[in-house]
């Protein structure tokens, strides 16, 4: 196993000691029991709750931001008060302190057609904007969700149980969130819209298109260019609607890189979307529309990290930028998936995207990070990482 990278925060954890980002892939493969006495001292100050979709947010100590994946007692991390702050412990051992972020006035807040802002979207890391599901997941519905993906794998239960509701939320509400997110509070650098996967990509960029006019009118979409998650429509061409729209990029999320894998782990993109189509729309924009503006998510930790890091190579030197997000198994009882790999993994394919950042100079968007993806995390300390 690599050594973790000497100038990050350390931290000993039972035996051995992990740097922060160690540390934080290790509570997002595992989970975090939080006790109860958390929430009663910090929920009235901080931005936390115990709602069970919230995106609870802790920080370490490098500022590094770290999902708070709430699992049961089971898990060897706890989160407790100890001397008035919230603490992490490992097998009842201290681990380190941590904080959480001001709580913010956004989550009081009500669109004009009556949604809570927090019921369409939710504040990640310290000021990115994240509408995560604005309407639901074809491919789910139609049976079909990506294995690993909670989103989808909840969709199809709620189908099964008949609870299903549509709620297509009207672009001028997201416009609404976004001008309250950005001029008001916390006053938010990055805007991600993400959605469920459609049957009918040419029909999602119209939609999408609805919403970034209605941004436009609201703020003026050159403040916060959007990252749009999107799927991979059949004639690339159409792509150009969303970038003259002002979208700033766009990601077609691979997943997988590996096609057997891929054909097993999302058999719905596999029959509706397949995998040469999100690579063809990815290869399209960056030829069109330079290097960087298209992205793309892997589930780090699902297939070998020889092929997760064969294709971050093909996509990176083709100015694609790949985006690791490690693979979170909790909640995903269905999947019959694999139990996450150990850190020397995450330490190959930290060390080996970080190279491939700083050769094809691929930025990053975001300012401190994501609560669960990796990869703004790696480009922040990629000369670190980078090291042999
Ligand atoms: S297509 Fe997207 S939203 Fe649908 S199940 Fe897969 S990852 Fe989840």
């Amino acid at each position: 196993m690599k050594n973790f990278a000497s100038s990050l925060p350390q931290f000993r954890v039972g035996d051995s000691y992990l740097d922060s980002l160690d540390l934080k892939v290790s509570i997002l493969s595992r989970g975090i029991c939080v006790h109860d006495e958390i929430f009663e001292k910090f929920e009235k100050s901080c931005r936390l709750s115990r709602h069970p979709r919230s995106c609870n947010t802790m920080f370490l100590g490098d500022r590094l931001p770290v999902y708070v994946a709430r699992t049961g007692p089971e898990s060897p991390f706890h989160m407790v008060v100890r001397e008035e702050k919230p603490a992490i412990l490992h097998n009842n051992e201290f681990v380190t302190e941590v904080e959480f972020a001001p709580k913010p006035s956004f989550y009081t807040h009500k669109t004009s057609g009556g949604h809570l802002y927090g019921e369409m979207a939710i504040l990640q890391g310290w000021d990115m904007l994240s509408f995560s599901y604005l309407w639901p997941c074809a491919l789910a519905i139609a049976g079909h969700p990506c294995r690993f993906c909670h989103c989808g794998n909840a969709t199809l239960q709620a189908v099964e149980a008949k609870q299903w509701m549509d709620f297509r939320y009207k672009p001028e509400e997201v416009a609404e969130i976004v001008r309250y997110a950005v001029e008001m509070e916390p006053q938010v650098k990055l805007l991600q819209l993400t959605a469920g996967s459609t049957l009918d990509p040419d029909s999602e960029i119209d939609r999408y298109v609805e919403i970034l006019k209605a941004i436009d009118k609201a703020v003026g979409i050159e403040k916060i260019p959007p990252v749009i998650f999107l799927t991979p429509p059949k004639d690339v061409r159409l792509l150009d609607k969303l970038f003259d729209a002002g979208a700033g990029k766009i990601a077609c999320d691979m997943d997988i890189w590996n096609e057997t894998l891929f054909n097993e782990y999302c058999p719905g993109k596999a029959k509706y979307t397949p995998r040469q189509q999100h690579l063809e729309a990815l290869l399209s924009i960056a030829d069109k529309h330079g290097s960087g503006r298209a992205c793309s998510v892997f589930v780090a930790g699902l297939e070998p990290v020889e092929s997760l890091l064969e294709g971050f190579t093909y996509l990176s030197e083709r100015g694609i930028v790949p985006l690791p997000s490690p693979w979170m198994p909790y909640g995903v009882e269905r999947g019959n998936l694999p139990t996450p790999p150990g850190l020397d993994y995450y330490r190959t394919m930290r060390h080996e995207t970080a190279k491939l950042y700083l050769k094809h100079n691929l930025a990053v968007p975001g300012t401190i990070g994501s609560s669960v993806c990796l990869s703004r995390d790696i480009w922040l300390r990629k000369e670190i990482l980078a090291q042999p």
